[in-house]
């Protein structure tokens, strides 16, 4: 961190930080906020420690800086410490504030103080002020964001500010002044505002400025419960109706004690920007009108007041939840003042302790004219500047000046200062932007046309070239459709060719198998006849043996009948001549038997030739049945062997049948498809035409 003049009292988390620029939306001064960079930077400078922007901050990258840590330490090295606690304490723990004394006490705090007192004390010295120098205006200064504010910004404004101190630097001087005991002592202020630990620095005194948040954390995370703790009571005074200063209007009301008409006279303000508008402009109010009117500003940075001060929970709560707690306890410190008399006696008590911790010129404070701070790290342009950066952000019209707040600031002008400071950049301009972007646009729009033009001039090209490839393929489909519807015609007269062969085969297949079967049984026959023939040659054989026999015989019986005549020839006539007749006979038998036993051999022996001739020619006959036979069968497996191979072409021809009617009825889809495709295309080239002409329209 650079090193400033003003001590820092909020820090950036630069990880945290996404650049949206709220903090510098809620910042009363801008210009402390650089927004030039990827994230928001901060002068500690320019700052008034306000802490609106750790509010307005979504995303926790401004957190506020205080003394806690420094604090307990000092505690835990035995540093003797004296804490004064602020007024907005009731607002904290269900309004058992003083329970939260009994903690300090514990964790080492030698005496607790109320700032309230100190606020009485405040009023004292305004009243004080007022009655020496009856001032046209004080603007009250209890809140020392709006010290900053006028030291740095509005420095104008000095001689109105106040010259007392607030009513914390009052409790810290009345404990140095009244209090010996704590002479040397540290001094904690508990207080609701990270800006204080600069009015410390300035006035001197306060060693720790402890936020109610970091006290709070801490409790938190040490499970530490407020209400187990005894209620102490302050080492100061009571305070009475100044316990409302952290109030918006505790001022004027305390100062009602004293003026009843004070709030006719007193401008109440508070909250930023209300506040600061206020003051910017209240010197110029003063010149013109003079201050007739009011004589007492009581001005603080936060809407609720100190109760709502950055460093405290309360700005989520409900207000009158807040307020409810410092009415009760105003009820209360005006009931124990009034509580041994009447007002006036109360008053007069009062009054009386107040001189009793009052001093003249104790409490006094002065002012440092800061302005040189903002000199040194802001810049006024002059009109042409202005104008200029301006320009720049493509503002040249009054329509252009739109004052949107979407930067951050409150018009284009005062965005032109902080650009010309180098404090934020054109990029963050809505304006700009939107100017940026249209400029991208057109010229994107302009690439896109040439871009557009040349991939139309593509497409129509590839398209025509598709076109003319699918008329191309429209016609070649054709051609396929009329070869396919041809190979149909050619591939159904050989199925019906195949068709016509397989009923020839199937009738040839019982002719063949008739003929095989006549070849068997004509096998059979001449075997059987063969088998007969045999026998007949096998009988003849006998019969030839029979008629050798039977010749045999018949020589043997003509040589007997020989005999017998050569016998009958000695037997005589009468025996002989009987027995001649007889052995003739029996010759003429024998010779005839013999003749026709050669003639029956003969016959036979030509029979046997004619059966050795049938019988050759039956076994011709037979070897030929074999091969008609077997022809037959080779005749009958190769017929089967055809009507397979032709059952076979035949299915194959069904299926090709099949096959070519499913082509036949693609080509017809894809001859549909391709026209249709053919109409696409001429209608896409129509409308990239259409597009291309309508195109700059469109964009
Ligand atoms: S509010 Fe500021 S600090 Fe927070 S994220 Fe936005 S730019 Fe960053
Ligand atoms: S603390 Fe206040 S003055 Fe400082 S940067 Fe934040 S909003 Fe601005
Ligand atoms: S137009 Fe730009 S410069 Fe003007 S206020 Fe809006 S964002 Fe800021």
């Amino acid at each position: 961190m650079r090193q400033t003049t003003l001590r820092p009292v909020i820090r950036v988390i630069q990880e945290n930080c996404v650049n949206c620029h709220k903090c510098i939306m809620v910042c009363p001064v801008k210009m402390c906020n650089n927004g030039s960079g990827s994230t928001v930077e901060f002068n500690s400078d320019l700052c008034l420690g306000c802490g609106e922007c750790i509010h307005a901050c979504d995303h926790h990258a401004r957190i506020g800086l205080d003394d806690f840590d420094l604090f307990m330490q000092a505690l835990k090295g035995g540093t003797n410490i004296v804490a004064i606690v602020a007024p907005a304490i009731a607002t904290m723990f269900g309004g058992e504030y003083l329970k939260f004394n009994g903690y300090l006490k514990k964790i080492g705090v030698k005496a607790i103080f109320d700032v309230s007192f100190g606020a009485e004390l405040t009023v004292k010295s305004y009243l004080a002020y007022q009655k020496q120098k009856q001032p046209p205006l004080i603007i009250a200064q209890p809140c020392p964001c709006l010290v900053s504010f006028i030291e740095i910004y509005r420095p104008q404004l000095l001689p109105y500010l106040a010259p007392a101190d607030s009513p914390m630097v009052h409790t810290m001087k009345m404990i140095k002044r009244f209090y010996p005991q704590y002479a040397g002592y540290k001094i904690a202020a508990i207080s609701p505002c990270y800006a204080k630990r600069r009015e410390f620095d300035a006035v001197g005194i306060g060693d720790y400025n402890v936020s109610f948040k970091s006290m709070l954390d801490h409790l938190e995370n040490t499970q530490e419960k407020i209400s187990s703790y005894t209620p102490i009571p302050y080492d100061s005074p009571p305070a009475e109706r100044a316990v409302l200063f952290s109030s918006p209007g505790g001022l004027m009301r305390t100062v009602e004690r004293y003026d009843l008409s004070a709030s006719s006279h007193t401008r109440k303000i508070e909250g930023s920007p209300e506040v600061y508008n206020y003051l910017a402009h209240l010197d110029k109010a003063i010149k013109v009108r003079s201050i007739s009117h009011y004589n007492l500003v009581d001005c603080l940075n936060c809407k609720m007041g100190c109760n709502g001060g950055p460093a405290t929970p309360n700005r989520k709560k409900q207000l009158d939840e807040i307020e409810m707690n410092i009415e009760r306890r105003n009820n209360a410190a005006k009931a124990y003042y009034r509580k041994h008399g009447t007002e006036r006696s109360a008053k007069r008590k009062l009054e009386k302790l107040l001189d009793d911790y009052w001093q003249e010129g104790l409490y006094d404070r002065s002012y440092i004219n800061r302005s040189e701070l903002f000199k040194r790290n802001v810049k006024i342009p002059s009109r042409k500047e202005i104008t200029g950066i301006l320009v720049n952000m493509y503002k040249t019209q009054e329509r252009d000046i739109l004052n949107c707040s979407s930067c951050g600031y409150e018009n284009c002008e005062q965005m032109a200062v902080a650009i010309f400071n180098g404090l934020n950049q054109p990029e963050n301009c809505r304006h700009f932007l939107d100017i940026e972007k249209d400029l991208i646009n057109q010229q994107h729009k302009a690439e896109l046309d040439k871009m557009i033009t040349s991939v139309y001039g593509h497409i129509r090209e590839e398209m025509h070239k598709s076109i003319q490839g699918i008329d191309s393929l429209t016609k070649l489909i054709n051609e396929t459709a009329t070869a396919i519807l041809t190979s149909t015609t050619v591939v159904e007269e050989m199925v019906e060719n195949v068709r016509s062969v397989h009923n020839t085969l199937e009738h040839n297949a019982k002719n063949v198998l008739k003929l095989n079967t006549s070849s068997l049984e004509g096998k059979s026959r001449i075997t059987a006849i063969g088998t007969l023939i045999t026998d007949v040659a096998t009988q003849s054989d006998v019969l030839i043996q029979a008629c050798k026999v039977i010749g045999d015989i018949a020589d043997e019986t003509n040589i007997l009948g020989m005999n017998a005549a050569i016998e009958a020839a000695h037997a005589g006539e009468a025996i002989g001549k009987g027995f001649a007749v007889v052995a003739g006979e029996i010759r003429h038998l024998a010779d005839n038997s013999g003749h026709q036993a050669l003639e029956i051999e003969k016959s036979l022996k030509s029979i046997k030739r004619l059966i050795d001739s049938s019988t050759e020619s039956s076994g011709h006959a037979q070897v030929q049945f074999d091969t008609i036979v077997s022809l037959a069968g080779a005749v009958k497996d190769e017929e089967l062997r055809i009507k397979n191979a032709v059952e076979t072409q035949n299915n194959g021809g069904q299926q090709i049948m099949q096959s070519l009617k499913t082509v036949n009825s693609l080509i017809l889809q894809i001859k549909a498809e391709a026209t249709a495709l053919l109409e696409s295309g001429t209608t896409v080239l129509d409308n990239i035409s259409f597009l291309k002409n309508h195109e700059s329209d469109r964009i």
